[in-house]
């Protein structure tokens, strides 16, 4: 039988994530929403050389596997058809690498309490469009679903589409009085603060909290240091 080539990634917990496996790159999930797990694939973004962690088209189909934008039959579609048309999914990589662009800007500025900028405004408007109209109204008796239209080929912009209607839902709900932008330096993560008293400051704790803390300590006993060296004061 041959071997399944989903990776086994999915059912591990996102607080594993950053890290490379022998599967690919296991994704840290901490946005609490699709499309904020999306903008967070550019990591330590306000730093001189941010890091790409949607590095091939084949990285960006692990991250949908991962973070529930693909099923896994809509996986291995998606990375044969890639491996068929290498030019065209190098293409797609760079649709939603642009379009997890407008998706940051647009719910930074929100969580900074900014107005969202004209150009990510109309990306997005543009963005939303397009994905709506890959879906179509399905239904028997019962309420009716919403699911991608078929088509013969797998569409390279899936997991683009699956995070613009996301980011529809959330940009428009009451919840995204809840984005937050990760204070941690450099980091600006994107994540939904489901905290009681709204009060979550980092993407991760174990990552950007205690690396602030790790700050302060280092700044503290720097303090110190200096005050040994200049001698009790007289
Ligand atoms: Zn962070």
């Amino acid at each position: 039988m041959p071997r399944d080539p989903t990776p086994r990634l999915r059912a591990q917990s996102p607080r594993f994530g950053g890290l490379d496996t022998p599967d690919g790159y296991l994704f840290e999930l901490t946005g609490g929403s699709l499309c904020l797990d999306l903008a967070n694939t550019l990591d330590e973004r306000l730093r001189e050389r941010p890091r790409e962690l949607l590095r091939d088209y084949k990285s960006a189909c692990d991250w949908g596997l991962q973070a529930g934008a693909l099923s896994p039959p809509e996986y291995r579609a998606l990375v044969r058809r890639s491996k068929a048309l290498p030019a065209e999914a190098e293409k797609a990589l760079h649709r939603l690498r642009k379009g997890r662009e407008t998706v940051f800007e647009t719910f930074s500025a929100i969580a900074r309490g900014k107005a969202v900028p004209a150009a990510a405004l109309a990306a997005l408007d543009v963005l939303i469009r397009t994905a709506a109209s890959r879906r179509g109204l399905s239904g028997g008796t019962g309420p009716l679903a919403w699911e991608w239209r078929r088509s013969d080929t797998p569409d390279l912009d899936r997991p683009l589409w699956a995070a613009v209607l996301s980011a529809m839902d959330l940009v428009t709900s009451d919840t995204v009085r809840r984005v937050r932008q990760c204070e941690g330096a450099g980091c600006a993560w994107l994540f939904i603060d489901s905290s009681k008293n709204g009060s979550r400051r980092w993407c991760d704790m174990s990552v950007c909290g205690n690396r602030a803390k790790a700050r302060r300590f280092r700044a503290r006993s720097g303090a110190l240091e200096a005050l040994e060296l200049t001698g009790p004061l007289q």
